[in-house]
């Protein structure tokens, strides 16, 4: 069976809106590629659209506005950020920002860092979408993980059938256009992904330096783990998997029905039910929570190794090799 696909007329439009808010899963065009979007405030929405896309690994993932007053309660503006909005926004430049701690937003939608990723796209449909929903809209290319970005309704009908709930048929986009991903996290600002908006833009508008990936990596070359571009995120303390039950000492994160590990702050369970998609939806949350200093390590039940627990174990497994606070590619402020 076919997902819906609609001409993006007002009915569409405010349908797709309400399936949004009700944690549905609707694509929707944008000036670079087609986007599967959800509530970013939705923890269950979001784990959803890695499932749809067969991820094996939770990116983190663009959030989507319609105005930068809808910015305020997510991220902090720096003055780079309002200078660069100012000039290229609605366009196809992301902005990485941090995270306001009192964010309305899932911390699946940035892999569970500190930062995110925000933009506010060009196309009208995507803006009359996106102001109906008043919600922050968390989308990636709506298409199948590894496969090819969709330019057109048709692709993401053929890419991700029956596992979205709307498609809106806004026409083709603009072809080989993707946003340029720019990090405003650190003392410099630094490209993380070449796009729509040229190097020469960026620096003409900030009237300073702005660094490539690159160059970050070189400056990178003396930080624990030069590869991590994207600086996930990764707990303090160490991270025991496959565990059958906790230390005395260790903290707890159960999946299923925990047998005989009684409860309490310390006891923890990704979804008692066995639910992967739930279990995704609350994974970073709970990983913070018990990621404290007065515990030994985090002791992790095992979770299947299918749909979403393929990147569920991707990310714990990472957790388990990496002790150290998330690595930024640039130097902290201060
Ligand atoms: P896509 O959804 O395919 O457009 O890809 C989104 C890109 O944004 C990925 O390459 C992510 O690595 C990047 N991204 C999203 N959020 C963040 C973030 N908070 N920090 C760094 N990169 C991010
Ligand atoms: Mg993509």
């Amino acid at each position: 069976m076919l997902s819906r696909l609609l001409p993006a007329d007002e009915a569409a439009v405010t349908h797709a809106a309400a399936l949004l808010r009700a944690g549905k899963l609707v694509a929707f065009p944008t000036e670079t590629v087609y986007g599967l979007g959800a509530d970013a405030c939705q923890g269950e929405a979001v784990a959803a659209i890695y499932a749809a896309k067969g991820r094996p690994s939770f990116n983190p993932l663009i959030v989507h506005v319609a105005d930068e007053a809808a910015l305020d309660s997510l991220v902090d503006r720096t003055e780079d950020a309002r200078l660069l909005g100012a000039a290229f926004w609605p366009g196809p430049l992301t902005l990485v920002l941090p995270r306001r701690p009192s964010a309305d937003v899932s911390l699946l939608v940035s892999a569970g860092m500190d930062t995110l990723a925000v933009r506010i796209p060009a196309h009208p449909v995507a803006l009359d979408l996106l102001r109906r929903v008043g919600r922050p809209i968390a989308a990636p290319s709506a298409n199948e993980s590894g496969r090819l970005s969709p330019t057109q309704a048709a692709h993401v009908a053929e890419s991700l059938g029956d596992k979205v709930d709307l498609i809106l048929d806004g026409g083709s986009c603009a072809v080989g256009v993707e946003s340029t991903i720019v990090s405003l996290v650190g003392a410099d600002p630094v490209i993380l992904r070449p796009g729509g908006i040229t190097h020469a833009q960026l620096e003409s508008v900030l009237k300073r330096p702005v660094l490539y990936t690159n160059l970050a990596q070189e400056l990178g070359a003396s930080l624990p783990s030069p590869g991590l571009l994207t600086s996930h995120y990764a707990p303090h303390i160490p991270v025991r998997l496959n565990a059958s039950a906790p230390l005395p000492t260790e903290a707890w994160l159960g999946f299923g029905a925990d047998q005989g590990i009684v409860g309490g702050a310390a006891r923890r369970n990704l979804s008692p039910r066995g639910d992967l998609t739930e279990a995704a939806a609350t994974l970073f949350a709970l990983m913070r929570l018990l990621d404290r200093q007065d515990f030994s390590a985090i002791a992790i039940a095992p979770i299947p190794e299918t749909g979403l627990g393929v990147a569920i174990n991707d990310r714990l497994r990472r957790a388990a090799s990496l002790n150290s606070p998330a690595v930024f590619i640039s130097r902290p402020k201060g």
